[in-house]
């Protein structure tokens, strides 16, 4: 079914007060999904997920200017509005909210959403300010819409860390809901970023993956965090034309480096193993989350 498109905010708050004062099917749940569109699957499975759990699936497609740093691809960044309202009603959304710059942000904004400490490590050294652009932006569409779960891939794992201490943080009302990461056959993560690639560094960019499908056997041989960072830049430094960002193993959701140095697969810890590598000049993220917090347990990949 078609979506119905609301471009502002008040038109937004008056589309889900009816719904909430009708109370119709699914309880009468809002589900939301933020994005900054050029949907793929990953963004459908997000929607999915929320139309089956909810009375009223919201969709926001919006490129937040101030989570791009200087230099970054905000002036290219992919869109095509047509496609994403097709896609985005294939996909179960009654709503989708697709606001300009000056509706978002009109007059001069002196109040920031900051979370600390997830945010020191990861794409937050990387990207400065990166986090505080989507705090701020994740913050006030929650207060816009008002949803009762908001839905997160875990591709941008550090982001749903950020998201859920935030809405602890902050009391937010919401529950936050982390979705699995979406993949091409060959292993490639889904992003909006992939167009970018030709077709040479689309090949060399399977090196993530790859790295990441190699981690279960590296802790189970009883690497350590510093001797698994070793072999994931070993393994991607076999794709020439890769340029680490960086190759990291944290806790999750602490996101805090592992204490000591002993084989990870001794530790009852949920550990996120991560990756951020150039190829030319498109950046790509992707991640493992391992959770190996129960005694005696196999070693699992979480979620
Ligand atoms: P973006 O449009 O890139 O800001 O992403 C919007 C939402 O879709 C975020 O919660 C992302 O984590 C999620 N997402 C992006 N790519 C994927 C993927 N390959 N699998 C699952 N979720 C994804």
């Amino acid at each position: 079914m078609k979506p119905k498109i609301v471009r502002t905010i008040a038109q937004l708050r008056r589309e889900i007060a009816e719904y909430r004062s009708a109370r119709t099917a699914g309880g009468g749940t809002v589900g939301f999904v933020p994005t900054m569109g050029y949907l793929h699957e990953g963004h459908a499975s997000l929607l999915r997920r929320s139309a089956a759990e909810n009375g009223l699936t919201v969709l926001s497609i919006f490129v937040n200017p101030i989570q791009f740093g200087a230099g970054e691809d905000l002036d290219k960044y992919p869109r095509d509005e047509e496609r994403d309202i097709r896609i985005a009603g294939e996909s179960g959304t009654d709503l989708v909210f697709l606001p300009t710059v000056d509706e978002m942000y009109a007059g001069r904004r002196v109040t920031t959403v900051t979370v600390s400490e997830v945010t020191d490590g990861l794409c937050g050294a990387s990207r400065p300010g990166h986090f505080d652009g989507v705090a701020t932006v994740v913050m006030k569409l929650f207060n816009i819409v008002q949803p009762d779960r908001a839905y997160f891939g875990l591709k941008d794992a550090q982001q749903v860390a950020v998201i859920e201490r935030m809405t602890q943080d902050l009391n937010v009302p919401v529950e936050i809901v982390p979705c699995p990461i979406v993949r091409e056959k060959d292993g490639l993560a889904l992003s909006s970023r992939n167009v970018y690639l030709n077709p040479q560094e689309r090949e060399q960019a399977l090196a993530l993956s790859r790295a990441l499908s190699k981690v279960e056997p590296w802790i189970a041989e009883g690497c350590n965090a510093s001797e698994l960072t070793a072999k994931l830049r070993q393994e991607i430094a076999l794709s020439a034309l890769a340029d680490i960002d960086y190759a990291e193993v944290v806790t999750y959701p602490d996101l805090a480096a592992p204490e000591g140095s002993l084989p990870l697969r001794q530790m009852r810890e949920t550990f996120l193993v991560a990756l951020a590598v150039r190829f030319g000049r498109t950046r790509l993220i992707d991640n493992r989350l391992l959770n190996l917090t129960e005694a005696g347990a196999d070693l699992c990949f979480a979620k």
